[in-house]
């Protein structure tokens, strides 16, 4: 079994009830976070895990509302940590990552440098270890395997989904895209697709031509659920809405997608947590 849990929901407009995109996946006992946005750590506090506790963190791509909270991920993990030889994090993203880690380092440098100063226990700066893919397997470790394709997201670019797969569960994590065949690909009959939407019929309506830009490259409702029927996964999880639904009109969401999709979906508040089972025979979080 797979445990998925929507950490933050929310798009880069800061929103009160809304985390930024970032997803938990826990799987035998190994802890992933999928992305990094606004409010990250408050949500796996309220989801029982710490930056300290994970295996390692996935990027789908360098958005900033995606990597927003990474330089205080890196830094609470670093001092929360408190064995004697710290595991070093693994980040796996696209191309573009390492640079993105080296210059988060270098913006807390002043940071790094008052805290060894200050701990006798801390010798040396927080230690990662990033792996760049944009296709196949990019983790094989206790029964968990991890596999990642490219989606298209353009201009932004290059940009990674990943299938994740534990004990004939697996979960595949599209990010932001639009439909693509390699993402098709890489979710064909897993038990879940969490994917970011948007919903185009009201993004359209914005007055201004830089929130509508956004549907350039974003999958609406309609477009993820025909993603998860073509690649006939078992449940559809939608995440990272835009605009965000209010209280009461979740199920206005849930008929778009059931207009395409005629399984299991799941979309929600932040913490929305979903089991799925190994097979097709999945179901929600008791
Ligand atoms: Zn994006
Ligand atoms: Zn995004």
């Amino acid at each position: 079994m797979i445990e998925v849990t929507l950490l933050g929901t929310g798009s880069p407009v800061p929103d009160a009830r809304r985390a930024g995109p970032s997803t938990l996946v826990r799987a035998g006992d190994q802890t992933f976070l999928v992305d990094c946005g606004r409010g990250v750590q408050q949500r796996m506090a309220a989801a029982g895990t710490s930056a300290s506790a994970l295996t390692a963190l996935l990027l789908t791509h360098l958005h900033s509302d995606h990597i927003a909270d990474l330089g205080d991920l890196l830094i609470t993990r670093w001092i929360t940590t408190f064995g004697p030889d710290p595991h070093p994090l693994s980040i796996i993203g696209p191309p573009g990552t390492a640079e993105v880690v080296e210059a988060t380092f270098k913006a807390f440098g002043h940071d790094i440098g008052y805290r060894i100063a200050h701990h006798d226990d801390l010798n040396a700066p927080p230690q990662v270890r990033v792996h760049e893919h944009t296709d196949g397997e990019v983790w094989n470790h206790g029964g968990v395997t991890i596999r990642v394709a490219p989606t298209d997201h353009r201009p932004v670019t290059p940009t990674i989904g990943f299938r994740v797969e534990f004990a004939d569960a697996s979960v595949v994590l599209a990010g932001d895209t639009v439909p693509c065949p390699s993402l098709d690909g890489l979710a064909q009959g897993a038990g879940a697709l969490v994917h970011t939407v948007i919903r185009r019929d009201l993004v359209e309506q914005a007055p201004m031509q830089r929130i509508r830009d956004i549907c350039d490259y974003h999958s609406s409702v309609e477009e993820a659920a025909d993603t998860a029927e073509r690649a006939g996964v078992g449940i559809l999880i939608l995440t990272h809405y835009v605009p965000a639904p209010q209280p009461g009109q979740e199920d206005e969401w849930r008929a778009l997608a059931a207009s395409r999709f005629d399984r299991q979906i799941e979309l929600g508040d932040d913490l929305h947590r979903v089991l799925v089972h190994p097979g097709m025979g999945v179901r929600p979080a008791g």
